[in-house]
């Protein structure tokens, strides 16, 4: 991965104390942690990997003169005091993947953040304000299909009861697994941060789509993040044997359940231009070659960047499932696991990234987030902000995931100037 980053690297992007080789070291240095057969990554929230590349990204933070502290949801945080003693700005991502993910999503956000805190200690920079790294903790919600849990804690948007009837493939509870961790349920929600300690959040992400690839351009402004909402729908039918039973004997629960996933894929299209739904997750039983399907569970995943439409799509879905029901004969039932609120970002950040990005010669660019991420969750309580990278291919959560070396830097340089304008403004 090394060789790879530092192939087509335009070295005239070193400077201001930004250096691309030691972000493409540790970059690749991460990826080594829960590398897969595949050379994806496989770092679970509040797993060992997870924990390994936490402590990684500790060490060198603490090289970079930060002082740095684990809260009670594990999430971390490296801090440079600024001269006056004023809300901070904080800036980061995660380090959790999917199974099999990339090597981009998320310790990118954490390490271009880190850059800027390497890149002022060499130019001797000294912020208006403190500044933090950060880690926010099981974004990615493989475990337990649901995410976002650091940043919720954070916050303080921690759902204890729901946590609490959690369970991942191996067994194992919410509870035993933030123990095997070194965490405690009955703790976690201390991690919530007084929200008067943080002026702003800002996040550096993939695009993990084609828009910028698209537009030829580096980097991009963030206008909004479309909020997920998350279901399980199961069909109940009739198992039986795939000779013995007539064709109009039948209750096929994925027979039924075929039939919803083409309304799901047709329905998105027909609300807004934005929207999407995808069933992503299927399970079949008894899942047998001779058997008729007794059951089917299926997940959809529903987003939009605005509420009203996304909602709509939520309803407009859940009628086919009822009618596709009366059809068939075959019992559906739902729930909803997660509805996430879209988070717009304020236009004047939008603008102060607007500056930065054109400070460094690069043209803005404005675009929205399909995809969820901390900087949403951050974004309902403080003031927050986000900065795209360019994806190769739009490719993501996926072992072929790719930006560029010199895409990466562009979006430290940008993150820098923005932060050290945000740092002006914020005091002014
Ligand atoms: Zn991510």
């Amino acid at each position: 991965m090394l060789q790879r980053l530092l192939s087509d690297y335009d070295h005239s992007l070193n400077h201001s104390g930004v250096d691309g080789e030691r972000l493409a070291k540790r970059l690749a240095e991460l990826s080594d942690i829960g590398r897969t057969s595949e050379d994806g990554s496989y770092r679970l929230g509040f797993s060992a990997e997870e924990r390994q590349a936490k402590e990684l990204v500790k060490k060198w933070m603490a090289e970079a003169g930060l002082k740095v502290k684990e809260d009670e949801a594990g999430n971390v945080f490296g801090r440079k005091e600024g001269k006056n003693n004023l809300p901070a700005i904080l800036s980061g991502s995660h380090v959790d993947s999917v199974p099999n993910g990339g090597h981009f999503d998320g310790p990118l956000g954490v390490l271009s953040a880190l850059e800027v805190a390497e890149a002022w200690k060499d130019t001797g920079y000294v912020p208006e304000r403190p500044f933090e790294v950060v880690i926010f903790t099981d974004e990615e919600g493989s475990r337990f299909n649901g995410g976002l849990t650091g940043s919720t804690a954070f916050v303080g948007d921690l759902d204890l009861e729901r946590q609490r009837t959690l369970t991942d493939k191996e067994g194992l509870s919410f509870e035993q697994v933030l123990e095997k961790d070194g965490l405690s349920i009955e703790t976690i929600t201390n991690a919530k941060r007084n929200s008067d300690e943080v002026a702003l959040f800002v996040e550096v992400h993939i695009e993990q789509g084609k828009r910028l690839e698209k537009n030829d351009l580096p980097i991009g402004i963030v206008t909004g993040i479309a909020g997920p909402a998350w279901f399980e729908f199961t069909f109940d039918g009739e198992a039986g044997h795939a000779g013995n039973t007539p064709m109009n004997d039948r209750k096929d629960a994925l027979g039924a359940a075929s039939a919803f996933i083409g309304k799901v894929q047709a329905l998105p299209g027909t609300i807004s231009n934005s929207a999407v739904a995808t069933v992503g997750k299927l399970n079949v039983h008894p899942n047998g070659v001779n058997v008729i399907p007794g059951q089917v569970k299926l997940y959809v995943d529903i987003r939009d960047i605005f509420e009203g439409t996304r909602d709509q799509l939520v309803n407009e879905i859940v009628q086919e499932a009822e009618a596709i029901s009366k059809q068939s004969g075959v019992d559906v039932t739902w729930k909803e696991m997660i509805r996430k609120e879209p988070v717009p970002i304020q236009s004047d950040l939008q603008d102060t990234f607007r500056k930065a990005v054109e400070n460094d010669g690069v043209k803005p660019f404005y675009l929205p987030s399909g995809a969820g991420h901390d900087a949403m969750i951050v974004g309902r309580h403080i003031p927050a902000a986000m900065l795209f990278v360019r994806s190769k291919d739009g490719i993501s959560h996926n072992p072929s995931e790719w930006s560029s070396l010199n895409d990466c830097v562009q979006g430290v340089h940008a993150l820098r100037t923005f932060i050290e304008m945000s740092m002006d403004e914020l005091s002014g």
